[in-house]
């Protein structure tokens, strides 16, 4: 599969690594759009973007904001973070692979 995210599971492509388990793979972005930039992604390339979540699928939701409310603390950002999630290229998304941004430091400025 042609998917960048897969490869950094897989391990093809090389990632600055903050977290792993058998679901979740978390790591730095490499084109950081705050001082601190990381994503959360599900280790399975099932869902391409949060339009796909169903009742069915969603534990792994569940499962990923349990693990950046981990990062968050162990990172000392806790009281100020954003996490964003795109869908479709409209909205800027670039890899079809779900996924959630964790944004923090500095002035992240008001949002919708
Ligand atoms: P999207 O725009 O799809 O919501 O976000 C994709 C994100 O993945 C972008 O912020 C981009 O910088 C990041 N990204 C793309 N390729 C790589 C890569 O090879 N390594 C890392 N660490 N991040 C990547
Ligand atoms: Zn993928």
């Amino acid at each position: 599969m042609d998917c960048v995210f897969c490869k950094i599971v897989a391990g093809e492509i090389p990632s600055k690594k903050l977290y792993e388990d058998e679901q979740v793979y978390a790591f730095y972005d490499i084109a950081p759009a705050a001082p601190v930039h990381f994503l959360v992604i599900p280790k399975s390339h099932e869902l391409t973007c949060a339009a796909d979540i169903n009742e069915q699928n969603s534990e792994i939701v569940a499962h990923i904001f349990s693990v950046i409310s981990r990062l968050v603390r162990e990172l000392g950002i806790e009281n100020g973070f954003r996490v964003v999630t795109n869908c479709g290229e409209p909205a800027g998304q670039t890899v079809h692979h779900l996924h959630f941004h964790v944004l923090a430091g500095g002035d992240l400025g008001a949002m919708a």
